[in-house]
């Protein structure tokens, strides 16, 4: 029978932990964190996603400060502003709500954010130092959440087979990259793949990150799989993941739930990297 690897439970988990140690580093050196979310236009989602950022802050002890900016912005203006919050002491992590207009390179302008203050971890240092297998000031959160979810199992990494679907920045790579240095075999499969499934099949661990709801069904997953669901998709108004839960739980030994799964792990993971910005600080 499949076992439902609850990603609210592990997040409250860790982010109590977080609130520890947030505690600690205010009693002891008497640093309070404090994270700045760039937004720049009026996005719903969004915006839905920044509120939940300013909660999990206020409830781990990280001040929050949202630099709200309108979508006519230019990337000019907005480096410059990016550049000047790098520069504020006061501030520790700044992290660029993405998708930005289409008129601004995300690329360019999350390069600008300074590696010690980049807790979202796409800077290219930070990222660089993941591909070399060096240790990176703060992984992308998304895929360390993924990890974390992969080990609650107690499953070992080392030798097994992993597939990964989805090769952006933000999830399919890195979390591929960390699968890889805790010695998986790694396929990194996307939308020139031949046959997705003949692939997703051999794997012992499948993390699906496409954007297209059910795209993973029964038939592709191994048994005794474990089945990490990424996709954020919005289906007659409901939230719905990249995996068809109820076929392939048939043949999974562990999976994540949409919502309650990975959704709340990136934010427990940006709130541990807040704590490390300010503690690094201190
Ligand atoms: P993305 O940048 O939207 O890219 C999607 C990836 O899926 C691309 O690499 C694309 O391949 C691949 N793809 C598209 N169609 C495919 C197909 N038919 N077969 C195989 N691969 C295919 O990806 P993302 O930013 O990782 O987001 C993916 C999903 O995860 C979205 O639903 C997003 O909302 C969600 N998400 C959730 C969280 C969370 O915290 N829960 C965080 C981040 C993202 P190509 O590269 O060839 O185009």
């Amino acid at each position: 029978m499949v076992n439902i690897i609850n990603g609210s439970v592990l997040a409250k988990k860790i982010r109590g932990q977080v609130a520890e140690d947030i505690g600690r580093l205010k009693k002891e050196r008497g640093v309070s964190p404090k994270l700045c979310v760039v937004l720049v236009g009026d996005d719903p989602a969004s915006q839905i996603y920044v509120r939940n950022k300013e909660k999990a802050c206020a409830e781990v002890g990280i001040e929050s400060e949202i630099c709200r900016l309108p979508a006519s912005i230019d990337e000019k203006n907005l480096i410059n502003i990016v550049k000047k919050l790098n520069s504020d002491a006061n501030i520790h992590g700044i992290l660029v709500q993405l998708p930005l207009p289409d008129t601004i390179s995300a690329i360019n302008v999350l390069n600008e954010i300074a590696e010690v203050k980049d807790v979202d971890g796409l800077h290219p240092i930070n990222m660089g130092k993941l591909l070399k297998g060096e240790s990176p000031l703060f992984l992308p959160c998304t895929a360390e959440g993924i990890i974390e979810l992969i080990l609650s199992t107690g499953t070992e990494i080392r030798g097994k087979e992993a597939v990964v679907v989805g090769r952006s920045n933000i999830v399919g790579k890195p979390v591929a990259l960390m699968l890889l240095q805790r010695h998986a075999t790694v396929t990194i499969c996307h939308s020139r793949t031949r046959d997705l499934g003949a692939v997703t099949k051999r794997a012992n661990i499948l993390v699906a990150s496409v954007g297209s709801a059910g795209i993973v069904h029964g038939e592709m997953v191994k048994d005794g799989a474990i089945v990490i669901d990424v996709g954020m998709n919005r289906v007659a108004g409901k939230l719905t993941g990249d995996v068809d839960f109820e076929s392939a739980s048939e043949k999974a030994a562990y999976i994540t739930p949409v919502p309650g799964g990975v959704g709340p792990m990136t934010i427990a993971m940006l709130m541990k990297n807040g704590y490390l910005a300010a503690k690094r600080a201190a």
